[in-house]
C-alpha cells in the first residue's frame, strides 16, 4: 500500500471531524494531517482508514478511533523533547502520532505478535521511538523514569499505582477507567505527595491486561 494525495485528501477531511467534534490543538491536528492511518491496519480495511472508527488489527486488539487518538493526545499537553511513556502500542498509530509531536518515547505492548508486527513495520517506515518494549504495561517502565507524560490506551480497572509514582512533578498521566465503559482520566502530579484527578467524556477500549505475559 502507498501513500497518495488521495489519502492525503481524506486524512484533511478526517482532521476537519476532529475539528468539528471539539479537538483544537493544531499541532494534533497536523499529526492526523500527516499519518498515514490506512498503513497502519490491514489492506481490506483501507478504504474505511480516514473514518472515525476502530478497527481490528491483530490479536483480538484494535486501532482506537482517530477521536480517541486526538483526544487522549491533546490532553497531554505535549511540549517537543518530553520524555513520554506510551502503555499500548497495538498497531502503532498513537505512537506514531506522539513521535510526529517530537517527543521521545517508550512503548510497551504485551501482544507478542503486535510487539514484533508493529516493531517491522517502524523500521520500514522509519519511525523512531526510543524504544518499543515487549511486557506488562502495569508495571509502568521503572528503569527509565520518571516521565513527563505516560498515556493508557487500553481500559484500566483502575489507575496503576505504578504509572502515577513514574510521573514527574508538574507531569500528565491520561488514561481510561472502567470495566465495560471508560471514563477518560486525567491525572496531574501536583507536588511529590499530590495528584490531581480530572474526568472527561467516556470511551470504549479493549481491556488493560495484568500479568498474562
Ligand atoms: N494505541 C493502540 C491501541 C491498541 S488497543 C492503537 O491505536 O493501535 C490496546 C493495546 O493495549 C492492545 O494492543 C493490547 O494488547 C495492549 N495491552 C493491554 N494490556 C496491556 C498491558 N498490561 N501492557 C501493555 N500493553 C497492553
Amino acid at each position: 500500500m502507498k501513500d497518495t494525495f488521495k489519502h492525503r485528501g481524506m486524512r484533511n477531511h478526517l482532521a476537519q471531524i476532529l475539528i468539528d467534534k471539539g479537538i483544537a490543538d493544531k499541532k494534533v491536528l497536523d499529526a492526523v494531517r500527516e499519518i498515514p492511518r490506512h498503513l497502519f491496519m490491514d489492506s481490506s480495511f483501507e478504504g474505511h482508514a480516514y473514518q472515525n472508527k476502530a478497527f481490528p488489527i491483530a490479536a483480538n486488539q484494535t486501532i482506537s478511533h482517530p477521536y480517541t487518538v486526538a483526544f487522549q493526545t491533546e490532553l497531554l499537553q505535549l511540549e517537543e523533547g518530553h520524555k513520554v511513556l506510551e502503555i499500548g502500542t497495538g498497531s502503532g498509530y498513537q505512537t506514531a502520532i506522539l513521535l510526529n509531536l517530537k517527543v521521545k518515547v517508550y512503548s510497551i505492548e504485551r501482544q507478542l505478535e503486535l510487539f514484533k508486527k508493529t516493531n517491522i513495520f517502524f523500521k520500514k517506515m522509519g519511525y523512531r521511538p526510543k524504544k518499543l518494549i515487549f511486557g506488562d504495561g502495569y508495571k509502568g517502565l521503572p528503569e527509565q523514569a520518571p516521565f513527563d507524560r505516560i498515556i493508557v490506551t487500553a481500559g484500566a480497572p483502575e489507575v496503576p499505582k505504578a504509572l502515577l509514582s513514574q510521573l514527574k512533578v508538574g507531569g500528565r498521566l491520561v488514561i481510561p477507567i472502567g470495566f465495560e465503559e471508560q471514563i477518560m482520566t486525567l491525572f496531574v502530579r501536583t507536588a511529590n505527595m499530590e495528584f490531581s484527578k480530572t474526568e472527561y467524556g467516556s470511551f470504549r477500549f479493549v481491556p488493560l491486561l495484568e500479568n498474562k505475559n
